[in-house]
């Protein structure tokens, strides 16, 4: 097994995090050598996409996952957590990702589902969901953003929540709930709660925004079939879901008007720069299989590694692997520095966390590609799992806003524009 200070090395020296937040990073990564890596087609229900297959091998590592304290690692002990700190949660994301970045997205929902009531300091609701989250079943949670109308402009804060056609109404002490959301991560197979944005008015734009946790039982809310996509095949389900009358209770609105505007950007800009482990992870997997391959391959009596052309590829394969790392970590670090650099929702952390979302999905779909030109017709196929690290990757680069509108908040950071 990869010793601590090897993986220290992987992570730059790993800042703020102890040996002991450590182990658990090596932990998942003898897991995911031991028992992911061996899976990784029979994740995907094989060739075949036999669903049975896909299903009973993800209930099995998803467990495993569970076993080691992945699942309640970053919560506070007093609810069952493991309370890891510094880096931690990113660079497990990063290992369960070199096994499978759909069962790292299934898992990472929980932490991102769960920001918006950390950020309010909802004590009420982290005492209600967190407890179940750290025992030591498999759970799934759902946050439930994206609409019919658009992701990217749900998502944007320059469009003040005015295009949110998900109503919410309040009738005495309880909201009622009407509207759609469509490709929600974890809908209808999240058993703690659905994270929902909502407005109560879309024509008073920020103040308008309510983020509501909804029961996975409530009355009225329901979904379509999954859909069937290019990749995260089977760990990552994504489905429409209904709201018809759906009445929760009114504390489970997070804040109040303004204050759920503020959680939301904040809770899309970290999304974003989340985002960042899972690329990473599917990256660093690719070099691997490459590095790998091309010392098993000789042609014309050499290893194709130890031609100029292809160490150079593979080469410039690392370099932009720990330059997308050393820019995540840093803006990591910085999203940390409330003080100095201002909210991850507002203009200038929006910038940073948008990025470097962009800039490490690009590496990764640059990587996994040169890993199928290195590896030839090899790496083409289904047997060699780099075309699957591609078709899961590609949706990294798309969720969450695209990379072309990324780019336009990297400008915002630096200037103010209409666009
Ligand atoms: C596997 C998967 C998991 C997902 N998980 C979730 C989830 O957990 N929760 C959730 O709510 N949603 C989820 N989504 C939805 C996803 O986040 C959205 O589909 C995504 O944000 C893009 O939205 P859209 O498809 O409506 O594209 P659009 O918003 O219509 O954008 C289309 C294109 O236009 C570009 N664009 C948009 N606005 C601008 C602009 N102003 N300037 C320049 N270019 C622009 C975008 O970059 C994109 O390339 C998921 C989707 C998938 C496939």
């Amino acid at each position: 097994m990869i010793s601590l200070t090897d993986l220290r090395k992987k992570y730059f020296g790993a800042p703020d995090a102890t040996d002991e937040d450590m182990e658990i990073v090596r932990a998942v990564r003898g897991y995911v050598e031991g028992e992911i890596m061996p899976s990784r087609k029979e994740l995907e229900g094989g060739w075949h996409r036999d669903e049975k297959l896909a299903r009973s091998t993800f209930e099995k590592v998803h467990q495993g996952l569970v076993d080691i304290g992945v699942q309640r690692a970053v919560w506070p002990k007093r609810f069952g957590g493991l309370d890891v700190r510094g880096a931690v949660n990113e660079m497990m994301v990063e290992e369960i990702s070199r096994g499978d970045a759909g069962l790292a997205t299934h898992m990472g929902i929980i932490t991102w589902a769960m920001l918006p009531a950390l950020r309010a300091n909802r004590m009420d609701l982290l005492q209600r969901f967190l407890p179940t989250i750290c025992d030591d079943k498999p759970h799934g949670m759902c946050m439930a953003l994206t609409e019919p109308s658009g992701g990217a402009n749900t998502e944007d804060p320059t469009q003040h929540g005015r295009t949110i056609e998900t109503i919410a109404r309040l009738e005495g002490d309880a909201w009622v709930i009407n509207g759609n959301k469509i490709w929600p991560s974890g809908a209808g197979i999240a058993d703690i709660a659905y994270c929902t944005v909502c407005t109560t008015d879309a024509k008073k734009g920020d103040e308008g925004i309510a983020i509501i946790y909804v029961p996975p039982d409530a009355p009225g809310l329901s979904f379509s079939k999954p859909y069937e996509k290019m990749g995260m095949c089977w760990t990552d389900t994504n489905a429409e879901i209904y709201f018809e009358d759906v009445r929760v209770p009114k504390e489970n609105r997070v804040a109040g008007p303004g204050e759920d505007a503020k959680i939301l950007h904040d809770t899309v800009a970290m999304g974003r720069l989340g985002t960042c482990g899972f690329a990473l992870g599917a990256a660093q997997a690719c070099f691997e299989i490459a590095l790998d391959w091309t010392k098993q391959r000789e042609i014309a009596g050499r290893p194709v590694r130890t031609r100029s052309l292809h160490a150079g590829i593979l080469g410039e394969m690392a370099q932009r692997i720990e330059s997308a790392r050393s820019y995540a970590m840093h803006v990591f670090k910085m999203s940390k520095n409330v003080a100095l650099y201002g909210r991850p929702g507002e203009p200038f952390m929006l910038s940073k966390c948008s990025g470097a979302k962009a800039y490490v999905c690009n590496v990764a779909i640059w990587v996994a590609h040169k890993a199928i030109e290195l590896m030839g017709s090899y790496g083409y196929s289904f047997d060699y799992h780099v075309e699957k690290y591609l078709r899961d990757v590609k949706i990294l680069q798309l969720w969450l806003g695209g990379p072309q509108r990324a780019l336009l908040d990297v400008a915002l950071g630096y200037y103010n524009f209409e666009w």
